[in-house]
């Protein structure tokens, strides 16, 4: 276990060290640790002259800009809890989560305020609202810039910290136990669960992260997953943090701006999605060079094809290290170890995600809860010190998911005799046919391995005479061509016969979550 229980003092520690170090690199802006450490007294101030009190919730819808680093820092300074907010979310999404977080003030993009935020805060009743725009913050203050940018007439954050430049709230230190953040799940199983990840849970992660990659402190890292998701709040920013690290961040992901921002800030490191990784090999301006800084790259969050890592490999040098996490594990349970390889399993064509990370526990366990043998599948079960304790006012979901300690993850997989776990799938998106199980990201791994293929996704579809039929959705690659016909046949040479797609759809673009995770319950709603 780690000393530092929390989340505070571990950035205190790396803004000690070395104050005049960039923390946060957003285009032209550069914010040293003593910069974030000043901005955010001064904001933190500002909260608590408005009455925030210890314990508080704070909302915080932004893109991956400076002022996210800002907000979660000023709101742990003055005592709150930070609620992440998707800015994808319109005013109905964002005022479920301020009325069943209860946040008392809001810190939001301007460009949203009049149809998002400014409604939201009025229905949830929200007292301290504060806006930002994305505008970097050099041009931000730049007064030719002022005289011309619109401005809502909310609090702005950056006029509140220059008008409370200098001030500092009085010391805060948390308990391993008390909660530092309150992650609403993304809602692809159903309504969003706040989970309650505490000082603990993120400091142990954001340690354990800056201790399995290895690099020298004051690395450069590049986030390509959001800011408001547990990858990127937790293995990004806060590992960066504890890295005493410099993070770059692009506001939105773009695959060509991505590429641009590479070839400018030349990373260390590199940290996202898989879909991130997929969009990037595949547009029409990457080369080795855009990767040619990278000593190390991870995905996490999202199932990530052995044939994807292979490819990205061959074509641009980075081994793409898989991670597995969820929300409730305050991002990675497993990881892939920096001088190591995952190993594929034979049979399926699995890549594994890793091993579990210290001091977490994997067991796999059957539809009773009782733990089955190595290499059996099963349910996964983690428990350790980066599994949340419940979930935000929810004492029956707490009681169905999380017992003892032990995360009932809803994931189905096995371990081998070395440790590594693989994931078979979401035990909710089994198909059944003929009453055979068909997991879905099986026959996805085998359509990866057709060089026309950029996604795919699998879904069971109605069908009345197997119950459920495999339908899978297939967008090309550039300049790729492949018929339906094609890519059944590709498949049904490689898989049982009740496994291989009767039918395959060809989509522009697969649909997705602000996260990049596939939604495969709007492709299973299309049928
Ligand atoms: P909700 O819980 O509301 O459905 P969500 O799926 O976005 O939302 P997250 O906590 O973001 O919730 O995602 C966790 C899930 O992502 C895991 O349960 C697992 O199914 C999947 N996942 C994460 N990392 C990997 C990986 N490396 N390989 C395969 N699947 C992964």
């Amino acid at each position: 276990h780690f000393e530092v229980t929390d989340m505070l003092a571990v950035f205190r520690l790396s803004a000690a060290e070395s104050p005049e170090r960039v923390a946060v690199r957003y285009f032209d802006s550069a914010l040293t640790y003593a910069d974030l450490d000043r901005l955010s007294d001064a904001l933190a101030v500002h909260l608590l002259d408005n009455g925030f009190q210890r314990g508080d919730r704070i909302a915080v819808q932004l893109q991956n800009m400076p002022q996210f680093a800002i907000a979660v820092l000023a709101g742990w300074k003055a005592g709150g809890i930070l609620v992440p907010v998707n800015p994808m979310y319109t005013e109905r999404e964002l005022t479920t989560i301020l009325t069943d977080s209860g946040a008392t003030a809001v810190v939001g993009l301007e460009r949203l305020w009049d149809k998002v935020i400014a409604p939201s805060v009025a229905a949830a009743g929200v007292g301290i609202a504060i806006s930002t725009s994305e505008l970097d913050l050099q041009t931000r203050n730049d007064p030719r810039v002022l005289s011309v940018v619109p401005r809502t007439k909310v609090a702005d954050l950056l006029e509140i910290t220059a008008r409370n430049e200098g001030r500092t709230p009085p010391p805060v230190e948390y308990a391993a136990g008390d909660i530092a953040l309150l992650t609403y799940t993304s809602g692809t199983s159903g309504i969003p669960k706040g989970a309650t990840n505490t000082h603990g849970n993120v400091s142990f992660n954001a340690q354990g992260f800056r201790d399995l990659v290895g690099l020298p402190r004051g690395s450069r890292i590049f986030g390509l997953a959001p800011l408001f998701h547990i990858t990127g709040l937790v293995s990004e920013l806060a590992g960066s943090l504890a890295l005493g690290g410099e993070l770059v961040l692009v506001h939105r992901f773009e695959a060509g701006a991505v590429l641009d921002a590479l070839l400018e800030t030349r990373p260390h490191f590199m940290v996202g999605p898989s879909t991130a990784y997929i969009a990037l090999m595949n547009h029409p301006e990457v080369t080795p060079d855009h990767f040619s800084s990278l000593e190390l790259a991870y995905s996490g969050g999202a199932p990530l094809p052995g044939a994807v890592v292979d490819a990205f490999e061959q074509r641009f040098g980075p081994y793409i290290h898989n991670s597995y996490g969820l929300t409730e594990t305050t991002a990675p349970a497993t990881s892939t170890p920096r001088h190591q390889r995952a190993p594929l399993d034979e049979s399926s064509g699995s890549l594994s995600v890793g091993l579990p990370v210290p001091n977490a526990v994997v067991r796999i366990v059957d539809d009773e809860g009782n733990p089955l043998p190595l290499g059996e599948t099963g349910e996964i079960v983690i428990s350790g010190p980066m599994v949340v304790p419940a979930y935000w006012g929810r004492p029956e979901a707490t009681a169905e998911s999380i017992r003892e300690g032990r995360l009932f993850t809803g994931d189905v997989g096995f371990m081998d005799e070395q440790g590594w776990v693989y994931i078979v799938d979401r035990k909710k998106d089994m198909i059944s046919a003929s009453g055979f199980k068909v997991w879905p990201r099986e026959v996805e791994d085998v359509l990866y391995g057709h060089p026309a293929v950029r996604e795919v996704a699998v879904v069971g579809v109605p069908d009345s005479y197997r119950g459920e039929t495999v339908k899978a959705y297939v967008s090309l690659r550039p300049q790729a061509s492949a018929s339906p016909e094609e890519l059944i046949e590709f498949a049904k040479q490689r898989m049982a016969a009740f496994k291989y797609p009767r039918s395959v759809e060809l989509l522009e673009e697969l649909p997705k979550t602000a996260t990049g995770k596939i939604l495969r319950r709007e492709l299973r709603a299309r049928g």
